[in-house]
């Protein structure tokens, strides 16, 4: 247990300060269902299990790949606080431990609120990517960028620019080539052609996908299973990975001026970033969860992107450059084979560390901060609801 600012813990309220304790974060995929549904069956809650389905090689990982949800309070409140964690799976890592501190916390009864208001817990959006310590699902599909009319694909020409120099493995040509193009389009330019949404390649990072994925009907299948679109909804969708180490960024891409953007600047405040006027750590995108729940949204509502940054872009680029170029030398239907093989272990060890110290680095300060800022957030969600 780490106490946090304890000299100065009578200047705030108790909500949010108290002591942290950071076992609410996972070491691994199957750790993070256990301890997530161990703090829900000590809670009165409505369970639902979203199964990923037959895969080749399910048996590798210790738990079954699933989606699970938690609805808190009564089913039939009009107002409902949402946290999704695991969008892109080993985000998935910061995106649990928020949950599961929120849910001892509530058993603590140290969360409270009014009874029209319930919570809904998505946990382990992309279960595959978590448990393989990847940000993508098991066809190479980003859920984040899978929210598009597929008959009309987005086009990325800088993405088709830049891809030849993505997943070779000679980094010298690749900064080369990334240099050259910040130098001729720009640092929002380039950032957009190899972040934001290619449609083309699913072996290379920040691909959409050509059809609805696993986390994409899993949300779909919530709307109408608790009737979303009736309700006023304050969703949290926890992403780590971009903008400064160890803050967390309260992201908005609601439309410009529109009831969704205001709401997020009433509830959370200046600190709103906005990556449509370039005061975000993001760029605007393809695809986004956000876009889903925005068509479902009426009045008083929002969705944000609670981003916890690390390392920076220039290395999460290099990391998930890494991972892509492993992954895709490695055919999911040969994995149960491969996997017995000590290069390949040694090769994914390597790639795998560089994943999770880039989206979940083990300094306990890092992941103090994820908690604090966290219910910071969630209180502010929750005044706002109320
Ligand atoms: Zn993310």
């Amino acid at each position: 247990m780490l106490t946090l600012f304890a000299d100065n813990l009578t200047r705030f309220p108790g909500m949010i300060h108290s002591t942290i304790n950071l076992s609410a974060f996972p070491t691994d995929y199957a750790g993070a269902v256990e301890k997530w549904s161990h703090e829900v069956d000590r809670l009165s809650a409505v369970q639902k299990s979203f199964p990923l389905g037959d895969l080749p090689n399910n048996n590798l990982i210790d738990h079954p790949l699933i989606t699970q949800t938690a609805w808190l309070g009564k089913l039939n409140a009009p107002k409902v606080l949402v946290l999704i964690a695991g969008t892109h799976g080993i985000e998935g890592f910061a995106g649990s431990a928020v949950q599961i501190d929120f849910l001892m916390r509530l058993k603590e009864q140290q969360w409270s609120w009014g009874e029209d208001i319930a919570a809904l817990l998505i946990h382990a959006l992309t279960p595959w990517g978590y448990a393989w310590y990847r940000r993508c699902d098991e066809n190479g599909v980003d859920l984040n960028r899978n929210f598009v009319d597929f008959s009309q694909l987005p086009v990325n020409p800088g993405f088709t620019d830049l891809q030849p120099y993505l997943l070779g493995s000679d980094q010298q040509l690749r900064e080369t080539a990334f240099t050259a193009y910040k130098k001729q389009y720009g640092r929002e330019q380039f950032e957009l052609a190899v972040s934001g949404g290619q449609y083309i390649d699913p072996l290379a990072p920040f691909y959409g996908g050509v059809q609805p994925n696993h986390g994409h009907r899993v949300i779909k299948s919530l709307f109408e299973q608790y009737q979303l679109a009736r309700r006023q909804l304050a969703v949290i969708d926890v992403h780590t990975g971009l903008g400064p180490y160890g803050y967390g960024e309260v992201i908005s891409d609601h439309p410009l001026g529109g009831d969704g953007f205001k709401t997020a600047k009433n509830w959370y405040g200046a600190a709103v970033t906005v990556p449509e006027q370039g005061s975000s750590s993001s760029v605007p995108k393809n695809g986004l969860l956000d876009y889903a729940w925005h068509r479902i949204m009426q009045g008083n509502s929002c969705f944000i992107t609670l981003e916890f940054g690390t390392l920076g872009t220039a290395s999460l680029f290099e990391v998930l450059l890494n991972d892509h170029g492993f992954w895709a030398k490695t055919p999911m239907q040969q994995l149960k084979q491969i996997r017995t093989d000590a290069g390949w272990q040694q090769q994914w060890q390597t790639v795998r560390e560089a994943m999770l110290a880039h989206f979940c680095p083990a300094d306990p300060i890092w992941r103090e901060s994820v908690i604090f800022r966290s219910r910071q957030v969630l209180q502010q969600a929750l005044t706002g609801l109320s």
